[in-house]
């Protein structure tokens, strides 16, 4: 699965508390990552990440495209709803086209966590059949 993993500032550390738990699981698929969540998340944790702009620069647009286009299976987005963002217009383009394309989305760390342990479970294994079925 390629897994989007982005964080707020305020919400950096909440983002590496949760790789470093579901290291394991995370280290299975492909991750991907706003600039600087990304870099926390390789020098911290080891795990190997794709790394975008960082987001006020253009980064969660980068993903939100990805999502567009299938290439994402599940965003994690840690935001910060009590610091005003400069890209907050991005933000909210984001949240909607994982809406749009029916992508798992948890935007805190509770949430965060579950669709983690789901992932483990393999309840996320339909869109193994949902990529195959775009194919034909
Ligand atoms: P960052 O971007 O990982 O580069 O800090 C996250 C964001 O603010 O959207």
């Amino acid at each position: 699965m390629n897994i989007a993993l982005i964080a707020h500032d305020k919400k950096k550390d909440d983002m590496i508390k949760l790789a470093l738990a579901y290291r394991n699981i995370l280290k299975n698929h492909n991750l991907y990552a706003t600039g600087t969540t990304g870099k926390r998340i390789i020098e911290e944790t080891g795990l190997k990440v794709t790394r975008f702009k960082s987001g006020p620069l253009g980064g969660d647009q980068q993903i939100g495209a990805f999502v567009s286009e299938d290439k994402i299976d599940m965003v994690i987005f840690l935001r910060d709803p009590l610091t005003p963002q400069p890209h907050e217009p991005d933000v909210s383009a984001l949240i909607r086209l994982s809406d749009v394309y029916e992508i798992p989305l948890a935007t805190n760390i509770g949430t965060g966590e579950l669709l983690l342990r789901g992932l483990g479970e393999g309840f996320l294994d339909w869109r193994n059949a949902h990529h195959l079925c775009s194919r034909l």
